[in-house]
C-alpha cells in the first residue's frame, strides 16, 4: 500500500465534486448568493468546456484570503462542526473553487467595497499561480474556468455535446433565476454560431409569477397558483411555498423544481407522489409544472450527504411528503371553479362565414316560410315612410298650431282633461328642470318650438333630413336611467359578446358566450328591444304607412274581432274605444308616430328597427290594450305603458307549447311567427349586441337558459 500524492487524491475528489460543467455553475452561483449578489450573468463557450464566467456583484474576496482561497477545506463559512447545525450559507466544505482549480484553469477577479483596486490571480491545482496583481474592476467577483477537465481526457471525451451541457447550466440556472425572484440572472452564449445569444435572463425586482412565465412559457405561467402554508402546531414546523400548475395546464414532461431551505435539491419520494396526485386531474400523459420551496428547522435537516450537495436527508420524511401532496391537492381543488379552455380556432376547411351567420340554413328555410306567407297576406302591407315625409305630415303645422293654440281644443281632444294636461305637449317641458307634468297653463302651449316657422325651418337638416328632435320630458328620462339601473351587468356583456349560433324554435335561440351555451328566448329580448328603442328615440320615429285597405280597417271592427260575446255589447264597447283614442291621436301621433284617423282608422305605426316590421294579426288586439290597459293618469306611467304595449305588439310573438292552444296552433298565425322571427333575426340580433340592456328581471324569467358550459363537459370527458 502507497500513499497516494496530494495531486492525486485533490483530482478523485474533484472529479466528485465537478462532474461536468453544470456542477461548477452550481457551486459558483451558490457562492455568488452566499456573497449577497444580486446581478448574476454567466458566459459560456462550448457548453462551458471551454469558457465558463461567473460574475456578480457579490461583497468580493479580501487580497489577504486570495491567496489560499482555492485551496481545499478553506471556508469563509464553517469554523465548528457543530456550526452545521445551523449552516445559513450553500457552501461550508471549501471544497468548489479547489476541485476546480484541479481540473481547470481558473482566474479570479474581485473587489470589495473598501478596496480601491480590483485583485486578479491565477490558480493551478489549488495553488496561487503567480502574483496577486490589482486590476480595474467592479464591486463583485468574477471567476473564470477555462478548459475544464483539460487534464482528464476520459471525462472530457466524455461529453458528446457541448450544447447538451449548454443545456443542463440553463437549467440550473432557470432554477435558480426561479427561486431567487428579485434578483438578475442572465445566461449568454459566447460561441461564435447562430446560436449565440442570451438564453436565460430574469430581471432585477421581478415576481415568482412573472419569472415563472418568462422561464417556462406564458402557457404555464397564466396556470399556475400559490401554494403557500405554514403550520405552527406541525410539530415539523415546515413552511410549504410556491407555485404549482392548475388541471388547465398539462405539460409533456414534469418540471419539478424543489429547493429545501434554498437549497436545490432532489427528492424522489416527494416527486413520485406528486406526479401522481397530479394524474387524477390532468388528461393521459400530461405532466404539471411544481416549484416548491420547502422551509424546514436546519435540526432537521441533513446537507451534508453528498458532495455536491443535490441531495438532502430530513427528519421525518413521510410526514412531510404526504402534508406537502395535502397542500398542493388542496390548492388544485380550489382553483377548480376558475377552470378556464380555450376554444380551438376554426378549421381551415370549415367556411366563416357559417359560424358568424349560422343562420344560413334557417334562412334558407326561411325563404319557403315567406313564401307561404306571401300566398295568405300580402307583403306589401306596410311600406316604410320616408322619414323625410313622415315629419312634415306628423307635425303639422297648422294642426299642431291650432291644437296649442287653443287650449280648449286641446282640452276637447283628451278624454280626460286632466290626463292630457298632464302630459302636454308643450316643448318647454321637455327641460327637466322646468317641467311640472301637473302644471295647467295653457299659455304654456305656445311654447317656441310650436311655432310653425321655427318648425318648418329647424326640423330639417342642411341636407333636407329631418333634424333630431331633442326631447327631454324628465319622465322619458327618468325611464331611460330606471332601465340602465335596472340592468344586469353580467347578461349585458353575454349578449354583448355573443355569438349567434341557431334558432331552436322560432323564437328561441342558441347562443355562445364564451365557454357556455344559452337558450335564449328572443321573444322576450325583442319585446325589451322595442321598449328601449321608443325611449331612446322617444318621438323620433319614422313611420310605416299601412298602404293596403285591409289595414285601414275602423278600430271598431278591429277590437270588435276580438271582444268575445260575454264582454257586454261588442259595438258599444268598440265606439269607446274608437272616442277614447280619438282624443289621444295627437299624442299618440306626436311621440309614438301612431296615426289613429277620426273615423278611427289606424293608418300608420312606427318604424322602430329597420327592416322589420311587426306582426299584424296582433293590430287588433294592440288597439284594444292600448284604450284599456294603459294608465293614462300620470304622465311618466303613461309613457311607460304606451311604449310597453308598443313593445308587445313588435315583439316576436310567443308560440305557447299547448298543442291545444288553437291560437298558437293555428297555421297562419305560425306562419307569422316564422315571419317576424327571420325578419328580427335578419336585424335584431346585431341591435341586441349594440344596443339592449338585458334587465335583471330576465334573469329568472326564462329569459336565459344556460344550457352547456365547457369545463363541466371536460369534466365528463376526463372522466370518460
Ligand atoms: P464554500 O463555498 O464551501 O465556502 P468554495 O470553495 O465554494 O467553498 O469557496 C471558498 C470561499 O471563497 C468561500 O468561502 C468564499 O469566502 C469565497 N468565495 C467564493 N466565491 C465567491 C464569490 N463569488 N464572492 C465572494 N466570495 C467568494
Ligand atoms: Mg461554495
Amino acid at each position: 500500500i502507497k500513499r497516494l500524492d496530494e495531486t492525486v487524491v485533490n483530482r478523485i475528489a474533484a472529479g466528485e465534486v465537478i462532474q461536468r460543467p453544470a456542477n461548477a455553475v452550481k457551486e459558483m452561483i451558490e457562492n455568488c448568493l452566499d456573497a449577497g449578489s444580486t446581478c448574476i450573468t454567466v458566459s459560456l463557450k462550448s457548453g462551458g468546456l471551454k469558457l465558463l464566467q461567473i460574475s456578480d456583484n457579490g461583497h468580493g474576496i479580501r487580497k489577504e484570503d486570495m491567496e489560499i482561497v482555492c485551496e481545499r477545506f478553506t471556508t469563509s463559512k464553517l469554523k465548528e462542526f457543530d456550526d452545521l447545525k445551523s449552516i445559513a450559507t450553500f457552501g461550508f466544505r471549501g471544497e468548489a473553487l479547489a476541485s476546480i482549480s484541479h481540473v481547470a484553469h481558473l482566474t479570479i477577479t474581485t473587489r470589495t467595497k473598501d478596496s480601491k483596486c480590483a485583485y486578479k490571480a491565477s490558480y493551478l491545482d489549488s495553488k496561487l499561480k503567480g502574483a496577486v496583481r490589482p486590476t480595474a474592476g467592479n464591486i463583485g467577483t468574477q471567476i473564470t474556468v477555462e478548459d475544464l477537465f483539460y487534464n482528464v481526457p476520459t471525462r472530457r471525451k466524455a461529453f458528446k455535446s457541448a450544447s447538451e451541457e449548454h443545456q443542463k447550466i440553463a437549467d440550473v440556472m432557470t432554477r435558480y433565476a426561479l427561486h431567487n425572484s428579485g434578483k438578475s440572472f442572465t445566461l449568454r452564449k459566447m460561441d461564435q454560431d447562430v446560436s449565440a445569444g442570451v438564453s436565460v435572463r430574469t430581471q432585477l425586482g421581478s415576481t415568482h409569477v412573472t419569472n415563472i412565465g418568462t422561464l417556462f412559457g406564458s402557457n404555464v405561467g397564466k396556470e399556475v397558483i400559490q401554494v403557500d402554508h405554514f403550520d405552527p402546531q406541525l410539530h415539523l414546523k415546515v413552511g410549504i411555498n410556491g407555485y404549482v400548475t392548475n388541471a388547465n395546464c398539462s405539460i409533456k414532461r414534469f418540471l419539478f423544481l424543489l429547493f429545501i431551505n434554498n437549497r436545490l435539491v432532489e427528492c424522489t419520494v416527494l416527486k413520485k407522489a406528486l406526479d401522481s396526485l397530479y394524474q387524477t386531474y390532468l388528461p393521459k400523459g400530461g405532466h404539471p409544472f411544481v416549484y416548491l420551496s420547502l422551509e424546514m428547522p436546519a435540526n432537521n435537516l441533513d446537507v451534508n450527504v453528498h458532495p455536491t450537495k443535490h441531495e438532502v436527508h430530513f427528519l421525518h420524511e413521510g410526514t412531510v411528503v404526504e402534508s406537502v401532496e395535502k397542500q398542493v391537492e388542496a390548492a388544485l381543488l380550489s382553483c377548480d371553479s376558475s377552470r378556464t379552455f380555450y376554444m380551438q380556432k376554426l378549421l381551415p376547411t370549415a367556411n366563416t362565414e357559417t359560424t358568424q351567420k349560422p343562420t344560413t340554413t334557417s334562412k334558407d328555410k326561411v325563404h319557403a316560410q315567406l313564401k307561404i306567407c306571401n300566398a295568405h297576406n300580402n307583403s306589401n302591407d306596410l311600406t316604410p315612410d320616408d322619414p323625410v315625409s313622415h315629419d312634415p305630415k306628423s307635425h303639422d303645422p297648422k294642426s299642431h298650431d291650432s291644437m296649442s293654440q287653443d287650449p280648449k281644443s286641446h282640452d276637447s281632444m283628451s278624454h280626460d282633461p286632466k290626463s292630457h294636461d298632464s302630459m302636454s305637449h308643450d316643448r318647454k317641458s321637455h327641460d327637466p328642470k322646468s317641467h311640472d307634468p301637473m302644471s295647467h297653463d295653457p299659455k304654456s302651449h305656445d311654447s317656441k318650438s310650436h311655432d310653425p316657422k321655427s318648425h318648418d325651418s329647424k326640423s330639417l337638416t342642411a341636407a333636407g333630413l329631418p333634424r333630431r328632435r331633442q326631447i327631454q320630458l324628465t319622465s322619458v328620462l327618468q325611464l331611460s336611467e330606471e332601465v340602465k339601473e335596472k340592468s344586469h351587468k353580467e347578461l349585458c356583456k353575454v349578449l354583448h359578446d355573443h355569438t349567434f349560433v341557431g334558432c331552436v324554435e322560432p323564437e328561441l335561440a342558441l347562443i355562445q358566450h364564451e365557454t357556455k351555451l344559452h337558450l335564449v328566448n328572443t321573444g322576450n329580448l325583442s319585446e325589451e328591444l322595442f321598449y328601449q328603442t321608443l325611449l331612446k328615440d322617444f318621438g323620433n320615429f319614422a313611420i310605416y304607412r299601412l298602404s293596403v285597405c285591409c289595414f285601414y280597417v275602423s278600430l271598431t271592427l278591429l277590437s270588435g274581432e276580438i271582444l268575445s260575446e260575454p264582454d257586454g255589447s261588442k259595438e258599444n264597447l268598440a265606439n269607446y274605444i274608437v272616442n277614447f283614442l280619438g282624443g289621444k291621436a295627437e299624442m299618440l301621433n306626436d311621440y309614438f308616430c301612431i296615426d289613429i284617423t277620426k273615423v278611427g282608422h289606424i293608418s300608420g305605426i312606427p318604424m322602430l328597427l329597420k327592416g322589420y316590421s311587426p306582426p299584424l294579426e296582433g293590430l287588433p288586439l294592440f288597439v284594444m290594450r292600448l284604450a284599456t290597459e294603459v294608465d293614462w293618469e300620470e304622465e311618466k306611467a303613461c309613457f311607460n305603458s304606451v311604449c310597453r304595449e308598443i313593445a308587445r305588439f313588435f315583439a316576436i310573438p310567443q308560440l305557447c307549447l299547448n298543442v291545444g292552444c288553437t291560437n298558437c296552433w293555428n297555421i297562419c298565425f305560425k306562419i307569422e311567427v316564422y315571419k317576424a322571427t327571420i325578419l328580427f333575426l335578419n336585424v335584431g340580433y346585431t341591435n341586441f349586441k349594440f344596443s339592449l340592456l338585458v334587465p335583471t328581471s330576465m334573469v329568472d324569467n326564462g329569459t336565459f337558459l344556460q344550457l352547456a358550459n365547457l369545463p363541466d363537459l371536460y369534466k365528463v370527458f376526463e372522466r370518460c
